[in-house]
């Protein structure tokens, strides 16, 4: 059992735990579904392919949002598993759409899990305001700090200086780093109320166990996604693996350009740009089936899209496709529209990178955290088994 509890146990802390009557109905505000229609017939876990033995989803998570059980909701580490491919949902007999339940109690953790109650899916006006604030501010920046503006011959360097990238990025960095870390400090805790094995002390073997469960997950679920590959078709693994890498490859050209210019790191020009190019056709394609997927609508998954799934996906296209059109316009020294899309591909890829920590991209650090835990504690809960054993034949 991965918690380790009884069963007898399991049902008393679970009528201990502090009951939240309204939960449903606030879940309810950040999805599509319709849990109350439920009778509990457990189709939904028996369908999923990624629900195992020890922890059953989507069922076991319906009945803690029903009852109004918060803690024990967010402490779950399964919350993060599902990959919304949509299964449990076409198989529910009650249409109550477990699958747009998972995703919807996932924005609620997201939300919870927010420090200073930053919470980016309590409105429309929350969340387009500050999209709107971060813009401005950005564009504030770039129209008092940008340099010289020559039209003859495009210098993107010049337009914004150095010291203005350092600064607006050193600003950047230092709020997404530390909400990261406080979002992360907050979804512990909550993991740590239902995990064993995170408590444990830290000697060679707990933190070699740590460190090779880490190195699992970051292979098989960052980098590979071999959860998303079992659970979903092959089309929509590869669009998905494609907006991360394509992203994730986004960041590194742009760094090392800007590593190159900056700082005159020997490195061929050629190699940002080329990895640009990959990425950002990655990007693109990634984002494009996705938006194509949803205005389909004809897969499970696409049936119903959150307000903030489609801003999301439309801010990842914008990123890609102003970063083509940059190179065009660099290329054919148009220095108007080079520098005015320039300044739009700044502000976007600002907007994704600091609500990151508050939006759908924060998954990207709460799925590794909560395998990583289930994953550790599941390793050192059979080692103390084993040890348990192993004292007793002695
Ligand atoms: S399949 Fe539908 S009715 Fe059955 S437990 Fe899952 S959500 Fe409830
Ligand atoms: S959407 Fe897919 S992965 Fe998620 S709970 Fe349903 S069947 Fe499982």
């Amino acid at each position: 059992m991965a918690t380790g509890d009884t069963k007898p146990q399991k049902e008393a802390s679970e009528m201990t735990a502090t009951v939240n009557p309204t939960l449903l109905s606030e879940i309810k505000k950040v999805g599509a579904f319709d849990i109350s229609a439920c009778f509990n017939c457990g189709n939904c876990t028996a369908i999923c392919p990624l629900s195992k033995e020890g922890e059953e989803f989507p069922r076991k998570m319906i009945r803690y949002a029903t009852v109004g059980l918060e803690d024990k909701l967010l402490s779950s580490a399964e919350l993060w598993s599902c990959d919304y491919c949509g299964e449990c949902t076409k198989t529910c007999p009650r249409d109550a759409d477990p699958g747009a339940f998972m995703m919807a109690a996932r924005r609620y953790a997201i939300q919870k899990c927010g420090w200073g109650k930053i919470s980016m899916y309590s409105s429309k006006t929350m969340f387009y305001g500050s999209l709107a604030a971060i813009s401005l501010f950005l564009a504030s920046i770039i129209f008092i700090f940008h340099g010289q503006i020559s039209l003859g011959n495009v210098d993107l360097f010049s337009f914004i200086p150095m010291d203005t990238v350092d600064r607006a990025g050193m600003i950047m960095g230092a709020f997404v780093g530390i909400s990261a870390i406080a979002n992360l400090i907050i979804m512990k805790k909550y993991l740590s109320k239902h995990l064993n094995g995170s408590s444990s002390s830290l000697n060679a073997r707990t933190a070699y166990s740590k460190l090779a469960a880490l190195g699992r997950v970051i292979v098989d679920e960052v980098a590979i996604q071999k959860s998303f590959h079992t659970c979903t078709d092959h089309n929509r693994y590869w669009a998905h693996i494609l907006i991360v890498w394509g992203f994730a490859g986004l960041m590194v050209a742009t760094t090392l350009d800007y590593m190159i210019d900056a700082y005159g790191v020997p490195l061929s020009m050629y190699l940002p740009r080329d990895l640009g190019i990959v990425a950002g056709v990655a990007l693109v394609y990634g984002s494009l089936y996705f938006i194509y997927k949803r205005i389909e609508g004809k897969e499970e998954y696409a049936t119903f899209t959150h307000f903030t799934d489609w801003t999301f996906l439309i801010l990842l296209l914008v990123v890609g496709v102003t970063g083509f059109l940059l190179d065009l316009f660099v290329l054919v020294d148009n220095a108007i529209l080079a520098y005015a899309t320039y300044s739009l591909h700044l502000i976007i890829v600002f907007d994704l990178l600091m609500t990151a920590p508050f939006t759908k991209f924060a998954h990207a650090l709460y799925r590794p955290l909560a395998l990583w835990s289930t994953e550790y504690s599941q390793t050192a809960t059979s080692s103390a088994l084993l040890q348990e054993a192993v004292a007793k034949t002695v």
